[in-house]
């Protein structure tokens, strides 16, 4: 078993590799170098509760008194910006060296902001961290004029949370539907209608070419169709880019992103990597990275694993979910796998799609405020093996009669 164990990164992955090595009784050394002030915690909150109300119980992962008790070292503001691999050693931000027996990779990503014109004007804003979620919020107000670039998951949240701040709200997505990644027929639409209720003007196919200073700490916002628009601040969610590039540099193989196997393992047998960063190379030849709460965890934990010698592989099931105005959304499986649909008639505010393959396995569920139907759903996705589509289309079978019949 290694003797010390370097994490770069002190993020959701980075808490759970350390508190998995520990739960597993190593008791070698563990430093844990992270970019941010903050100890690890969870960002789902920054687009949600967070915004709204600067809620003080930010979900840390290890609180800042927790460090000595799991005899983790942490160095907060701390960088790793190089990896030598032949001494397997690390260099930090502060100029310290220190070695490895192995390294793991768990420094998420950071948000893209496109080159466009204006975009390093102060009234904009991206959305990532804990700092950028305070600043953000002190903006944020009622009546303010909001301009959201973007229409993927980050911000749709921040829209949803600016309406219910009182803000107005101008969402500029450049793609014809919202959330056009995720490949669910249901979804674009559904996100359509729940903002258009609550009074964000939605432009698709549209693009902001550039921002100019207004002079009063907002600007104006010029769109490919060449009409402008007065904002008080932009926040731009464009997606994420893998902060990779301490491994690119070391020559590990990567695809924007680590690429590791099911251990967590990278192309160097002593470094690993978990999270937002890390490319799972499938089986089938495939590669999976995944942006969610549920893989920063559970790959977290893998790795900890692994780095014991335990191997459990880790092959996940897509899970991601959004909370918007009063809509709990939550996906599971793989949307481009399914070749039909079955939709579960639910209450009023509810909606159950599954997707199913040409075997009639439910590959995907999409679920509209039934969190239970979708735990039920993950089962079946796992189960593999083919659904009645009769009775899970019949809103008089419970779920756990379906599930009965179906699992045993
Ligand atoms: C606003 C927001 C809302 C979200 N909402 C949801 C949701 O509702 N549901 C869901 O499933 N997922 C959600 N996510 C995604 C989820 O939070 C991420 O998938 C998860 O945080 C990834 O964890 P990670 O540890 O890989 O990366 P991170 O949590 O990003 O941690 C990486 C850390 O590494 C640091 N770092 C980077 N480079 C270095 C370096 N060279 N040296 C040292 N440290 C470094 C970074 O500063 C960061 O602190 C949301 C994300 C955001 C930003």
């Amino acid at each position: 078993m290694t003797k010390s164990v370097v994490i770069a990164g002190a993020g959701q992955a980075a808490a759970w590799v350390a508190r998995t090595l520990r739960s597993e009784g190593y008791v070698g050394r563990i430093v844990m170098c992270g970019a941010e002030h903050e100890p690890p915690y969870e960002r789902p909150p920054l687009s949600k509760e967070q915004l709204v109300s600067g809620a003080p119980d930010m979900p840390y992962l290890i609180r800042h008194d927790e460090f000595a008790e799991l005899s983790v070292e942490w160095k907060p503001a701390t960088s790793v910006n190089e990896i030598d691999r032949t001494a397997k050693t690390v260099m930090l931000s502060n100029a310290e060296q220190i070695s490895y027996g192995a390294l793991v990779i768990a420094t998420g990503g950071r948000a893209h902001l496109p080159p466009v014109p204006g975009f390093d004007l102060d009234c904009v804003h991206t959305l990532r961290t804990l700092d950028d979620a305070r600043r953000l919020r002190a903006s944020i107000k009622e009546g303010r004029r909001v301009l959201v670039v973007g229409g993927g998951w980050i911000g749709l949240e921040v829209a949803a949370t600016a309406r219910q701040a009182g803000a107005s709200v101008v969402l500029a997505e450049m793609a014809p539907n919202l959330c056009a990644r995720s490949e669910s027929p249901f979804l674009s639409s559904y996100l359509h209608a729940l903002h258009v209720a609550n009074g964000v003007d939605l432009r698709l196919d549209t693009r902001v070419v550039r921002l100019t200073d207004s002079g009063d700490g907002g600007c104006m916002a010029e769109f490919n169709d060449g009409s402008q628009l007065k904002a008080d601040l932009v926040v731009v969610g464009a997606g994420l880019i893998p902060n990779d590039e301490i491994a690119v540099d070391a020559g590990l193989h990567c695809d924007r992103g680590v690429l590791v196997d099911a251990a967590g393992q990278s192309s160097d047998p002593s470094i690993y990597a978990a999270g937002d960063v890390a490319v799972l190379c499938m089986p089938d030849g495939g590669k999976l990275r995944l942006e969610s709460w549920q893989n920063a965890q559970d790959q977290g934990i893998a790795v900890g694993l692994s780095l014991l010698g335990k191997q459990v592989p880790y092959m996940p099931q897509p899970f991601f979910w959004s909370s918007q105005y009063d809509a709990l959304i939550q996906m599971a499986g793989t949307a481009q796998a399914a070749t039909t649909w079955v939709t579960r008639p639910g209450q009023e505010n509810q909606q159950i799609h599954i997707g199913l393959d040409d075997a009639d396995r439910a590959v995907y569920a999409m679920c509209i405020n039934a969190p239970r139907d979708l735990r039920m759903l993950r089962r079946f996705i796992a189960d593999a093996k083919p659904l009645d589509r009769q009775r899970v289309a019949d809103a008089a079978v419970p779920m756990a009669k379906v599930a009965l019949a179906q699992l045993g």
